[in-house]
């Protein structure tokens, strides 16, 4: 199992890359959604991704709708991950293929629940 963090805060690059770290789970990181369509074409498979919404190049819901209209991924599980707990940020997030949708701030607990609820076992 692999892991894909996307996120331009390097602060939560590394929280999440330390959680997955703990459980021997392998983390690659990306600072914004172009390096994260980078990742999954070159250093895929992933078994899921937890995109950011708010990022500079790219932004999360670009990269989720990129990522979505390619079959290559369609085994991979992707998380948004946004500050933004608005309904219509969710629904957007769903219609554009997302697996779940996650409120920061959140912590190991809630992270490893949403993973679950997104399908990803054995986590
Ligand atoms: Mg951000």
């Amino acid at each position: 199992m692999r892991a894909l963090v996307v996120d331009d805060s390097r602060f939560v690059r590394e929280y999440l890359h330390s959680l997955f770290a703990r459980r021997g789970v392998p983390c690659v990181e990306a600072a914004d959604g172009s390096e994260g369509l980078d990742c999954l074409r070159q250093l895929g498979p992933f078994e899921f991704a937890l995109l950011d919404w708010n990022m500079p190049v790219m932004s999360g819901i670009k990269m989720l709708r990129e990522a979505r209209a390619d079959s290559l991924f369609d085994q991979t599980r992707m998380i948004m991950m946004t500050t933004e707990a608005e309904n219509d940020h969710i629904e957007a997030a769903l219609e554009a293929g997302a697996d779940e949708y996650m409120v920061k701030p959140f912590d190991e607990e809630g992270l490893f629940e949403k993973l679950r609820m997104a399908g990803v076992e054995g986590i």
